[in-house]
C-alpha cells in the first residue's frame, strides 16, 4: 500500500470546501474512523457498500480493515481524491459517481453498508433498506451515522417518547443498537447537533407478516400518537376487530404497544 497524504492536505489540494447543500461534514481523525470501520466486525475480505465517501476518510479506514469497497459519491469534485485512494489499494475500491437515492438499491449483495451521510438522505435510504418485502435482505449489516435524536428514535423501546414508526421498522426483524456517539466537534465543519452511529443486523422475519401491512398499522397508530387506538386505528379496515381478537385494549395508546403486538395486529390483517 502506498502512503496516502493526510486528509486535510487532500482537501486543500483538491479545493474540497464543504458544500452545505450536499450535507458535507467530514471526519479526519484516523483513530475515530478506524473505530467506526470496526463496528460491523471483521471486514477482512468482505464486500462493503459505502455511500457518500467524500474525500475518502472512512473509505481508507474500511480498506485498512481489509474490505473491498464499492463507494457511491454524488460530488464530482471528490473523484480525484478518491482516485488516489483507489491507486493506494489496487483492485479494492470501485467508485461510482451518482445519487445513491437512485443507485443504492440496484447493487448486488451480499455486502455490509457503511455510511456517514447527510441526515435526510440517510433516513430515506435507511427506511428503504428496512422495508423490503423480501427477507433476509441483500445487506449483511448497516452501520450508519445519524443525528443523535434520530438514532435514539431507531433504538427506542415502548413507553418512551422516542418510540414510534422508526423503532418498529428498525426492530421488528432486525437487531438495532446505538454503537457509538460522535461529538459534533469531530466533524469539519461541525454540524449544529450531536451524532451517533447505529448498527443493524437482519434477524429472522416473523412468519405471515407483510412489511407493507405493518407500515400501514404503525402509520395509523402513530399518526395520532396521543389518541387511543380505538380512535387512531378506526380508519384502517379490520383493525379494531383485530385488536379485540388479540385482547389488546383499544383504550391504549400506540406508544404502549410492544413490537410483537404491532406484528400480531399486522399478521391478523395480512
Ligand atoms: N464519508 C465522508 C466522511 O465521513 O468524512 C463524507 C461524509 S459527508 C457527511 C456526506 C457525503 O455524502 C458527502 O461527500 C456528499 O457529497 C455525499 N452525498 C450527499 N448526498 C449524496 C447522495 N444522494 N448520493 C451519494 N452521495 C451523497
Amino acid at each position: 500500500m502506498n502512503a496516502l497524504p493526510p486528509l486535510r492536505e487532500v482537501i486543500a489540494r483538491h479545493g474540497l470546501s464543504a458544500s452545505k447543500a450536499l450535507g458535507q461534514n467530514f471526519l479526519f481523525d484516523e483513530q475515530l474512523l478506524d473505530r467506526i470501520a470496526a463496528i460491523p466486525g471483521s471486514l477482512d475480505g468482505q464486500q462493503v457498500l459505502e455511500i457518500g465517501p467524500g474525500p475518502g476518510g472512512l473509505t481508507r479506514a474500511l480498506l485498512r480493515a481489509g474490505a473491498r469497497v464499492t463507494a457511491i459519491e454524488m460530488d464530482p469534485r471528490c473523484l480525484p481524491a478518491l482516485a488516489e485512494v483507489e491507486a493506494a489499494f489496487p483492485g479494492r475500491l470501485r467508485v461510482i459517481e451518482g445519487d445513491a437515492m437512485k443507485l443504492a438499491h440496484g447493487i448486488e449483495g451480499p455486502f455490509h453498508i457503511v455510511a456517514n451521510l447527510p441526515y435526510n438522505v440517510g433516513t430515506a435510504l435507511f427506511t428503504g433498506w428496512l422495508s423490503g418485502e423480501s427477507w433476509p435482505p441483500q445487506w449483511a449489516s448497516l452501520t450508519l451515522m445519524f443525528q443523535l435524536e434520530v438514532a435514539q428514535r431507531i433504538v427506542a423501546t415502548p413507553g418512551t417518547g422516542a418510540y414510534g414508526r422508526l423503532a418498529v421498522l428498525a426492530q421488528w426483524r432486525s437487531a438495532a443498537r446505538l454503537a457509538m456517539k460522535v461529538h459534533r466537534s469531530a466533524f469539519t465543519p461541525p454540524p449544529k447537533v450531536m451524532s451517533a452511529i447505529i448498527h443493524v443486523t437482519p434477524a429472522p422475519m416473523p412468519s405471515a407478516v407483510s412489511a407493507r401491512m405493518l407500515e400501514r398499522v404503525t402509520e395509523a397508530a402513530f399518526g395520532q400518537r396521543r389518541k387511543m387506538l380505538r380512535q387512531s386505528m378506526k380508519g384502517l379496515p379490520g383493525a379494531l376487530a383485530a385488536l379485540e381478537s388479540l385482547g389488546i385494549d383499544p383504550q391504549r395508546r400506540a406508544e404502549t404497544l410492544s413490537i410483537a403486538e404491532f406484528v400480531a395486529v399486522a399478521r391478523a390483517l395480512s
